[in-house]
């Protein structure tokens, strides 16, 4: 069942997602080689729990794994999504995908963001650029009168074009009071097919994009998702509400891009 929200309930969406962007920089301030998973993990929990908010990801259980023990999903190189902060050390080259996400006043906030540690190679830079990039395109795609498979088809369509593998085992979601809500929202499809996409739904698009083929593998730990040819994959997520125009992009990359400075992909 999909929840059409009202502006008040995108007000309280806003407020969760934005503090999402501010704990994803905050996480930023202390990416660098030498710097452990479970070191970023800390900083946002900290971050989130002194701004009244809960890390809707700890605990949270799925089919294959145990409750997930932490607050941020942290995804190293091969590694896709759901990765588990640890000891393991980020070292230079490295990228790392950073999801996150908050329950604050009775609503959540998820984004992620890809980041570089240290100098990454061009070849894995541009796989992060072109990734970020077709999350705006699909973005651009959420509009009043569209239909779902117009925002997959615009971000295959981009990614393929730069010969990415895009992700089809896990998808964006719709969110509210829940972390995920109905639709799923999936970065593949054909144009004009789908629910249509109506004023007031608020969805999560995050691409998963492969530098080689698009197939993945589930970890031993049944959450950590990898790319089967083990070469690098990018993730980056906006929480977004529909609107008869434009999106109104409820989460934001500013905070983090503020720290990145000219380093920001
Ligand atoms: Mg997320
Ligand atoms: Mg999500």
């Amino acid at each position: 069942m999909i929840f059409l929200k009202t502006e008040d309930e995108i007000e309280l969406l806003r407020a969760s997602n934005l503090l999402v962007g501010k704990t994803l920089a905050e996480v930023a301030k202390v990416i660098r080689p030498g710097v452990t998973t479970k070191e970023l993990d800390k900083v946002a929990e900290e971050f989130i729990r002194d701004h009244g908010a809960i890390p809707t990801f700890k605990g949270f259980a799925n089919p294959y794994g145990g409750p997930f023990p932490a607050s941020i999903c942290t995804s190293v190189n091969e590694q896709v999504v759901h990765g588990i902060p640890s000891d393991v050390v980020l070292k230079d080259g490295d990228i790392v995908s950073v999801d996150c996400g908050t329950y604050l006043n009775g609503f959540c906030g998820d984004s992620a963001y890809t980041f570089c540690v240290g100098d990454v190679c061009e070849e894995v830079r541009n796989l992060l650029k072109v990734t970020k990039n077709a999350l705006y395109i699909g973005i651009e795609n959420a509009v009043q009168g569209k239909r779902l498979g117009d925002i997959g088809y615009a971000i295959q369509q981009h990614c393929e074009a730069h010969s990415y593998g895009v992700v089809r085992e896990f998808v964006g979601h719709g969110i509210g009071k829940e972390m995920h809500e109905d639709p799923q929202v999936p970065n593949y499809g054909k144009r004009g097919t789908g629910a249509l996409l109506k004023k007031g739904l608020c969805i999560a698009i995050e691409p998963m994009i492969t530098l080689g083929d698009r197939h993945v593998v589930m970890g031993k730990d049944g959450w950590t998702v990898s790319t089967k040819d083990k070469k690098c994959a990018a993730h980056f997520e906006h929480t977004v509400a529909v609107t008869s125009s434009r999106a109104d992009i409820l989460s934001s990359f500013k905070f983090i891009e503020d720290v990145l400075g000219d380093q920001a992909i």
